[in-house]
């Protein structure tokens, strides 16, 4: 393995000295909400594909490990290092093809998320995915980890709007997988394989995104329940009468205790929320309307239809006003069945009580997904006791049929459960995978395998 010097001698020789540093920038060394720091020897801005597959040729040629790194927003530890090279993509903004006309575009890995909905908005289209960071996120960092987002319901995940992807795998090629074609089953799907791998089977530089014509309206909607049971059997009262909502998200009653100063509309006390939507050309979106409204409505304490910005704007707000609450919160991201939902809400508040600490849920409900946070003062022994917790959460969500992770992903923080969900069979074929498309084993090192 080169030192230091060397080392960034030669990957300024691929990039250019004044995108190579060594003094290394602490923000570039843990996640956006400063979940784990680590330590890099150098951290590399590539411009292009080329150089992002001559920087990793570089390091597999060496034995240095490479970590690629999106807008660090993650939430498993995944972008964060632990020595090598940390390969940031933030240069690699290009929008190499927009064709609106045939409902596609060709961006580069670097690209903001909001940045592709606005440029594909301008033309009347839409790109689903939504996942909570966009400003900060970048496509490729939302491939990494097969993002999801409120609006996954109807639209699904964001590999679900690739059509293609330029990947640079080991030991530093540049591979094309798919491209425009809108279907495409010639050999083993490699694409998938690469999206949410969180960069340990390759690093994604470009992708080739499907779109659809943007919905003409939507209409939010917030039904306020006296508890977790009643709120869940709702959700499952808008499937059970086939009604297609755009985003069915819920918020426990801890959570709202917390966010309610900042609802925009008023609110029942001690309320369990559900916030659904109704989107598409505006007849159907006004009929999905209706018929959210009666179901919802028939157990609902209290229902409004507050303004749609407003709205979502406190619902992407509240991840930072529970973190708020006490100084810091362990956050969890896992799922299960959508029957086993409220099971898993109720077991998210027992488990934090048994450990002397507040928990509270919220997420995509319709999906079955909860982020389970376990809240503490820094200043405690709060930390050790909210992993205590997360541990025993993550196994009894298992045991309701579950994954222990939605959208989040493994990344570094979660490897050590990811054996509670999966049998020794599936962990050795991952494990094989992983050994031959990494053979040295320095894509994303220490990461979900
Ligand atoms: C407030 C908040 C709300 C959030 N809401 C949601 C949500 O609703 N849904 C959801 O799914 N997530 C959500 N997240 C988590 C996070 O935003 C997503 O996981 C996002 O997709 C990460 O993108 P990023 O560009 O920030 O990636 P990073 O954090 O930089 O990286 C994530 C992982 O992908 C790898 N990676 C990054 N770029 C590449 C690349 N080009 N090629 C290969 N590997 C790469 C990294 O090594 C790492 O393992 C939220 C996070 C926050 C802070």
């Amino acid at each position: 393995v080169p030192g230091r010097a060397a080392l960034s001698d030669s990957l300024a020789a691929i990039v250019g000295a004044e995108h190579v540093r060594t003094d290394v920038d602490r923000l570039y060394l843990e996640e956006a909400i400063g979940n784990e720091q680590g330590s890099a020897d150098a951290i590399v801005f590539p411009a292009t594909a080329d150089e992002v597959a001559t920087v990793v040729a570089h390091c597999y040629e060496n034995g240095v490990a490479i970590v690629p790194r999106g807008g660090g927003t993650g939430l498993a530890g995944g972008a964060v290092p632990h020595g090598g090279v940390l390969v940031s993509l933030e240069r690699l903004t290009r929008i190499r093809a927009f064709d609106p006309l045939l409902w596609r575009i060709h961006v580069e890995a670097g690209v903001p998320t909001h940045e592709i909905r606005r440029i594909v908005r301008e033309s009347g289209l839409y790109f689903p995915p939504d996942p909570g960071a966009a400003e900060q996120s970048q496509i490729g960092g939302n491939l990494a980890t097969n993002a999801g987002g409120p609006h996954a319901l109807k639209y699904g995940v964001t590999g679900r709007w690739v059509t293609g992807l330029e990947a640079v795998i080991a030991p530093g090629t540049l591979v094309t997988l798919g491209g425009a074609t809108r279907k495409d089953v010639a050999g083993y799907d490699l694409s998938s394989l690469l999206i949410g791998s969180e960069g340990t089977l390759g690093i994604i530089t470009a992708a080739w995104l499907r779109l659809i014509p943007a919905p003409e309206v939507s209409f939010p909607i917030a039904a306020f329940y006296r508890d977790a049971e009643a709120g869940c059997a709702a959700i499952e009262g808008v499937f059970g009468n086939g009604i297609e909502a755009a985003a069915l998200e819920y918020f426990d009653q801890g959570t709202f205790a917390i966010t309610r100063a900042s609802f925009p509309g008023s609110a029942p006390d001690d309320a369990f929320v559900i916030v659904a939507e109704a989107d598409g050309a505006v007849d159907e979106a006004a009929r999905i309307r209706g018929e959210l409204i009666d179901v919802l409505g028939e157990s609902a304490i209290a229902l409004q239809e507050p303004e749609a910005d407003a709205l979502w704007r406190w619902r992407e707000g509240i991840a930072h006003a529970v973190a708020g609450r006490l100084g810091a919160k362990l956050a969890e991201d896992v799922a299960v069945p959508v029957d086993a939902l409220a099971r898993a809400i109720e077991l998210t508040v027992e488990i934090g009580a048994r450990h002397g600490l507040q928990a509270v849920s919220w997420g995509h409900g319709g999906d079955g997904n909860l982020h389970s946070n376990f809240l503490f003062d820094p200043a405690t022994d709060g930390r050790a006791r909210a992993a205590e917790a997360a541990a025993e959460l993550l196994t009894e969500i298992v045991g309701l049929g579950g994954t222990i992770s939605g959208e989040h992903g493994i990344g570094s923080l979660k490897l050590p459960y990811l054996g509670l969900q999966l049998a020794p069979p599936v962990m050795g074929a991952m494990r094989a995978i992983k050994d031959a498309l990494d053979p040295k084993g320095l894509l994303n090192p220490g990461k979900v395998i």
